[in-house]
């Protein structure tokens, strides 16, 4: 088994601790599924939400990620568009965020996990879980 770096596997939403399992259980793409997660890791059994509430605090991280998504969309309105009406930049905003946001929610997650949640990289936890 080829190990992956810490960057691959918040690039592929994977397990802090094993990174090997999912964690999310549906495509980015699926429309009502793209925010299912197990509880758990599939692979070594870590539990994903590490304190009551955990992921409240991925709420910090998305709305980092949506200010860059506006900030960006905004300033690419103002150059293609040659500063047009408001209601331009908000439909193009509006449609950039509502296309962004399951990305925006799974990697805030992922990100939170990966740098909030305490867990260091430890390839030996699956044969650890496999092997009970
Ligand atoms: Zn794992």
């Amino acid at each position: 088994m080829k190990e992956k770096s810490a960057l691959q596997a918040i690039v592929k939403s994977k397990c802090p601790r094993c990174r090997e399992g999912d964690m999310f259980s549906s495509s980015a793409f699926s429309l009502t599924k793209f925010a299912d997660m197990p509880s758990h890791c599939p692979a070594c059994n870590l539990r994903y939400a590490r304190e009551p509430s955990f992921f409240d605090g991925a709420m910090y991280i998305s709305y980092a990620f949506s200010v860059a998504i506006v900030v960006t969309f905004g300033v690419a309105t103002y150059i293609i568009g040659g500063d047009p009406d408001v209601w331009v930049y908000l439909t193009v905003i509006s449609i950039a965020i509502l296309f962004f946001f399951r990305f925006t929610f799974r990697y805030a997650r992922t990100l939170m996990l990966h740098l909030f949640g305490g867990v260091s990289y430890d390839p030996e936890s699956i044969e650890r879980h496999e092997s009970r």
